[in-house]
């Protein structure tokens, strides 16, 4: 057991977090943290059994039926808000722990991750205080009428698992209004990066959430904690972020006990420039889009579409860009490209490198495994790669790599490029660049996404509904998008 703090130094222990006490898994399994940068060891994860998990919904639930179920929304946003004053305060831990487990570099992190965790609180705290009700005054045939009114309540225990991308972001953006609403959740991080969440629980303790509130249970999907908590009957709803073929078999799962689900899967988003646009800002929104977290962002950009008469000078300009990254230790400030989350996932990566020249690609930039140096030669890089030239139908233009890759094709006309936009199974972003406006507009409105940027990406007013369409997921997140999911509506008809 312990509650001390787990500060993502090396040797950490990462336990589950059930009913506010850390604890290992009852089976005493444990498996490997690794650093991204260099391979190093972080620390041991301690796997959650099926009892510990049921130990942890059990906690939620229990948590529904005791003073977390009596508090009023006022206490419960006040709660929240100091969940994102505790996050604010101890920032630079939670920094040094998502930076341990994903590589990523500190100027991102400090400027998204950690911001976003709290600031996810503070956004449902207000929302949940400030929604309306519905009501309906009704006409009857006897003269005297009725009235309707919808109450919201919780959904109860929600079952959360998160993607490794933006580990402590994505989680908070779904524990955020599910607290906000007055749900208990168990949370099953990645595998990849156990710590932010495991932290959480630590600030939960210290502002006074009720035991049994937040719930944290690790280890893997199948066989394994995901899958125990996707298949428990007393978690009530699920919230998932990460790959499309995970959210189908998490669906499935679902379907036994008819439990709702909220899924935010993969993309293969287009970016569109057209001669018009203002090049400047669109050679600078293409390089975040595409290498942004190195590649592993699920709105980021692997598809470039540039209207022909400006296709050579966009290329030639973004390739020079992307040639002068930075790459290295993620605190070092100048870094600008970290690495891949693990050596896994970079093996998948560099399979699509070689898929492309295979397939007919001219490899503008990149391509490769870069020389790196020292200790980081033992770590998950991958160089910044472009590419031209591939078929609509060749397999890095038409599969999620989740890298720092885009392919660029030229276009003519708007028709031509909405329909390459939207050839894709997915359906979550996209972002077109044009000065003129009543182009963008039409654009926007044909591009079969849950997110359209224009002129910008990843500008993100958290009261927005955020999403995808097809094969990109199920619902929206987002204000009162979020609150939609995460209560039961009754509807209460009084006969005057
Ligand atoms: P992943 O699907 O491999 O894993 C996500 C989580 O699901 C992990 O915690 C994993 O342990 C768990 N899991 C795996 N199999 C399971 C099962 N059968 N039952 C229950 N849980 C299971 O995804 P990832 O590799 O961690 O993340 C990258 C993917 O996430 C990409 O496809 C990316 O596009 C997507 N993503 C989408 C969004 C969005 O908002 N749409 C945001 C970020 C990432």
């Amino acid at each position: 057991m312990s509650n001390t703090s787990i500060t993502a130094t090396r040797n950490a222990e990462f336990f589950n977090f059930i009913d506010g006490t850390y604890r290992p898994g009852s089976s005493g399994s444990t498996f490997e943290n690794r650093c991204p940068v260099d391979g190093s060891l972080v620390g041991s994860i301690h796997e959650a059994s099926a009892e510990d998990v049921n130990d942890a919904v059990s906690a939620a639930k229990a948590a529904l039926d005791g003073p977390w179920g009596a508090m009023t929304i006022a206490e419960r946003s006040d709660m929240l808000y100091a969940i994102a004053d505790e996050i604010d305060r101890r920032s630079d831990e939670f920094l040094a722990a998502e930076v341990a487990d994903t590589g990523k570099p500190v100027t991102l992190a400090s400027h998204i991750d950690i911001p976003r965790g709290a600031a996810n609180f503070r956004v449902f705290a207000d929302a949940v205080k400030n929604v309306p009700g519905e009501f309906f005054d009704m006409a009857t045939p006897d003269g005297t009428g009725a009235i309707n009114y919808a109450l919201r309540s919780p959904k109860g225990v929600i079952g959360v698992i998160c993607p490794w991308n933006l580990p402590l972001l994505l989680m908070t953006w779904k524990v955020g209004p599910a607290l906000a609403c007055g749900n208990a959740v168990v949370v099953k991080p990645s595998e990849e990066t156990p710590a932010t969440a495991t932290l959480l629980g630590e600030v939960m303790n210290t502002v006074g959430v009720p035991k049994g509130v937040y719930n944290v249970v690790h280890g893997f999907g199948p066989g394994s904690a995901g899958e125990f908590l996707t298949t428990h009957p007393d978690v009530d709803a699920i919230t998932f972020t990460g790959e499309t073929r995970t959210g189908e078999a998490i669906m499935k799962a679902a379907a036994v006990g008819v439990r709702d689900v909220s899924l935010e899967m993969g993309g293969k988003n287009p970016a569109i420039i057209f001669a018009d646009a203002d090049m400047d800002a669109a050679i600078e929104g293409t390089m975040r889009s595409v290498f942004a977290n190195c590649g592993q962002v699920c709105l980021g950009t692997e598809r470039v579409y540039v209207e022909r008469s400006v296709f050579e000078e966009f290329v030639s300009r973004l390739a020079a860009e992307a040639n002068g990254l930075k790459l290295g230790e993620p605190n070092d400030t100048s870094t600008q490209l970290g690495p891949l989350i693990s050596e896994e996932h970079r093996q998948k990566v560099l399979s699509y490198y070689e898929r492309a020249v295979e397939e007919g690609a001219t490899v503008v930039i990149g391509g490769g495994i870069p020389a790196m140096e020292g200790a980081l030669v033992g770590g998950a890089w991958v160089e910044p790669t472009i590419w031209t030239g591939l078929a609509d139908d060749a397999s890095p233009v038409t599969d999620e790599i989740f890298g720092p890759c885009c392919h660029i094709r030229p276009f003519d006309t708007e028709e031509e490029v909405i329909a390459l936009g939207n050839d894709t199974p997915y359906g979550l972003a996209a972002a077109v660049w044009t000065q003129n406006a009543s182009r963008a507009h039409r654009v926007a409105s044909k591009l079969n996404v849950g997110l359209c940027w224009v002129n910008s990406w990843f500008l993100r007013d958290l009261r927005t509904p955020f999403g995808g369409m097809k094969a990109s997921g199920i619902g929206r997140e987002g204000g009162v998008h979020s609150l939609e999911f995460y209560t039961e509506t009754t509807n209460v008809c009084i006969k005057l």
